[in-house]
């Protein structure tokens, strides 16, 4: 509640900075300037008496800077990272490919590359109802049948399923988080399955032998590995969603994770990988520069992490010039939910990505929300150039793909 009181002085406003400055100058006795003390009890007209809750902090920036409207990418677009097709026990409907093609075709989206394809009938059905139905327009990607990795003679197995799923047309192979934070030994019981266990090496060689890029998520944000506390910069999100934390109980650390998966990308020099999420340390670009430097076969792909990127663009923009070869557009595009809006498949979504790689205006919103649904930052356009530009929104995609697609 707000209680009025009278100012302090008649006609005048008392902002924090007039009582800081007034402190300073000595105008106010030193004693009177405690928390609770003075200050409180004369809280000026307009101010609560009362602490006001993060989650309902909205400041407006007050900055005028410039705002550029990118309604169009500069060149057209392969969003490398997108989950579109229907998945079996989604919780999100699904968008007909019509509907999300509309979309594409006024934001300069050429093709979508859907990760999330499944396997078997969920692969064929994928195929049929995207890549075939709009071809060039939506590229689709297998996935390992995880629920079979404890059974005998599943390596094998699996490495044939790949070649099955190429001849069926799929362009690789995702691999979600699963392996290393959810994928157990036996059930949910048994301990996890390491990322750099030995019974998937022929399923990444087949990937190689077939030339199908494997797609790997591996970790999640640093800050999901840390205890959910004041000191967590990921706090409103965590505390949100307690169950996407991954710190305590048996989960590896962080690193061990991404050194797992590092041992994965240096046994297989000929199979080609995307590690998504810049790498799934966009907190470190100096990490994943020096990953990228060690294994010639991995490349990166920036989806929901312009967040992370934008807040440190001099370091960025140095990353992109170094890397311009090895890092591709992608977004984790879903078509519907709300409980990740830096996610949401649509025109917003879109202008938010061109604009951060394509202007230099600064302090503006990653995410099309209302509040920044990854931490309370606003970041900083890199303006890269035409040729870094063309290479990440599409020749890259394509060299890794081994498909032309853009003026085919
Ligand atoms: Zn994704």
């Amino acid at each position: 509640m707000i209680r009025k009181r009278q100012p302090a002085q008649p006609e005048t406003t008392w902002t924090r900075r007039g009582w800081v400055s007034a402190a300073a100058a000595g105008l106010v006795g030193s004693t009177l300037a405690t928390p609770g003390g003075w200050a409180a009890e004369q809280a000026p007209v307009g101010t609560r008496a009362s602490p006001l809750p993060l989650t309902e902090f909205e400041p407006k920036s007050m900055l005028h800077v410039t705002e550029t409207h990118v309604p169009r990418a500069r060149f057209p677009v392969i969003d490398f990272h997108t989950h579109v097709s229907p998945r079996p026990n989604a919780r999100r409907p699904s968008v007909p490919p019509a509907e999300l093609v509309r979309v594409m075709d006024t934001v300069n989206l050429h093709t979508m590359v859907n990760l999330t394809g499944g396997s078997g009938d969920q692969l064929r059905a994928a195929l049929a109802a995207f890549d075939r139905a709009f071809p060039r327009r939506f590229l689709t990607m297998t996935e390992p049948t995880w629920t079979r990795a404890s059974e005998a003679g599943y390596s094998t197995w699996q490495a044939d399923e790949i070649k099955t799923a190429k001849t069926a047309g799929a362009v690789g192979l995702k691999v979600l988080k699963t392996l290393g934070l959810y994928l157990r030994e036996g059930g949910p019981k048994g301990p996890l399955v390491h990322v750099d266990d030995a019974r998937f090496d022929p399923m990444w060689e087949a990937c190689g032998g077939l030339g199908l890029p494997v797609a790997m998520h591996v970790g999640d944000p640093e800050a999901f590995f840390l205890p959910i506390d004041r000191f967590n910069e990921r706090y409103e999100e965590l505390n949100a969603h307690p169950d996407w934390s991954f710190h305590g109980r048996d989960f590896p650390a962080f690193r061990d994770i991404l050194t797992a998966r590092d041992r994965v990308f240096a046994r297989h020099p000929k199979t080609t990988f995307v590690a998504l999420h810049v790498g799934h340390w966009a907190e470190n670009l100096q990490a994943v520069g020096e990953m990228l430097d060690r294994f010639p076969n991995v490349n990166v792909e920036i989806g929901a992490r312009i967040g992370e990127l934008g807040r440190q663009p001099r370091t960025a923009a140095r990353f992109f010039d170094r890397y311009q070869d090895r890092i591709m557009f992608g977004t984790d595009a879903v078509p519907l939910g709300i409980e990740t809006p830096q996610q949401v498949f649509g025109e917003d979504l879109y202008r938010i990505y061109y604009r951060f790689l394509e202007t230099e205006d600064e302090y503006f919103d990653y995410a099309p929300a209302r509040v920044p649904p990854q931490g309370r930052w606003r970041i900083y356009g890199l303006g890269l150039t035409d040729q870094i530009l063309r290479k990440v929104y599409h020749e890259n995609a394509e060299r890794i793909l081994g498909v032309t697609l853009v003026g085919a």
